[in-house]
């Protein structure tokens, strides 16, 4: 290795953000959150551990995910109910607001829609923070335990990773056979999972969640949403996953509808404006 006799003064360039986010429209948490006070479920769904189970969140309504039996992580996939092609777009959010998301973030959907899907309105793990190691709650960090990481590294088939989870889960509501549903997952959020990258080598990592039961993270759903929630069969991921061998639990999705009147004043997001002509 050869260092330029400039190195350390090249390293010592400050970094810009990105995205500075400024301009970025920003929700109206206190209309959402006085609809939610007023709001009625409608709807519940449990999340088996080891399995995956979808849901319905119409646009305007409010999904609360909820740890039940013990500490348990999941990988949450997002759809628009009318148009699959428009997904959760793990890598656009993770650029707007970090690699981990709390209460006031948004998660975007992919192009050419690039809009808001939801929005968090509240997370009882928001006291987590960035914890000695680097390593925070809730990431957009994108991927999902999965069975081809599995055999690449250890030569496994194990059907029970989160990637699988959510393949059966959209397969049985679209009424496909998984081949043909398995290209609609998409990169994930790992709700209630505690990840960082370690600051010698920059890898991956994972570490026992701090959720317990009674802990919970709220959505506001900006559009239509079909939801696949898997209960990942790392449980607290302390240790591993993609094995039977970690304990798993449960994790419960409960839908609120709003009061007719608590919303007029609130409007689902369009379409992002851009021409698309991409310069032709
Ligand atoms: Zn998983």
């Amino acid at each position: 290795m050869t260092l330029p006799s400039d190195a350390e003064a090249r390293r010592a360039v400050a970094p810009v953000t990105c995205y500075p986010t400024a301009t970025l429209p920003k929700p109206d948490l206190n209309l959402y959150r006085a609809a939610r006070l007023m709001a009625q479920k409608c709807d519940e769904v449990v999340v088996a551990p080891r399995h995956a189970a979808t849901f319905h969140a119409p646009a305007g309504h409010f999904a609360r995910i909820s740890c039940v039996d013990g500490p348990q992580v999941g990988d949450l996939n997002l759809w628009h109910a009318n148009d699959l092609t428009e997904r959760f777009y793990s890598g656009k959010t993770r650029a707007l607001h970090g690699t981990h998301v709390t209460s006031g973030d948004r998660l975007w959907s992919s192009f050419p829609n690039l809009r808001p899907m939801a929005t968090i309105i509240k997370d009882t793990l928001d006291w987590y923070g960035i914890d000695q190691f680097g390593g925070s709650v809730h990431d957009v960090i994108g991927t999902r335990c999965d069975p081809y990481t599995g055999n690449l590294l250890d030569g496994v088939h194990y059907h029970h990773c989160c990637h699988s989870n959510l393949t059966r889960a959209l397969a049985a509501h679209l009424n496909l056979p998984p081949a043909k549903a398995e290209p609609l997952v998409h990169d994930v959020m790992n709700v209630f999972m505690c990840t960082g990258f370690t600051r010698d080598t920059g890898q991956y990592f994972m570490k026992a969640s701090p959720v317990r039961p009674g802990d919970h993270i709220e959505f506001f759903a900006e559009i239509d949403l079909l939801g696949a929630l898997s209960a990942c069969p790392g449980g607290d991921c302390s240790s591993g996953h993609t094995s039977d061998k970690a304990h798993c639990y449960p994790l419960l999705v409960e839908i609120f509808k709003p009061q007719n009147d608590a919303l007029q004043d609130w409007q689902s997001p369009w379409p992002n404006q851009y021409d698309a002509s991409h310069g032709r």
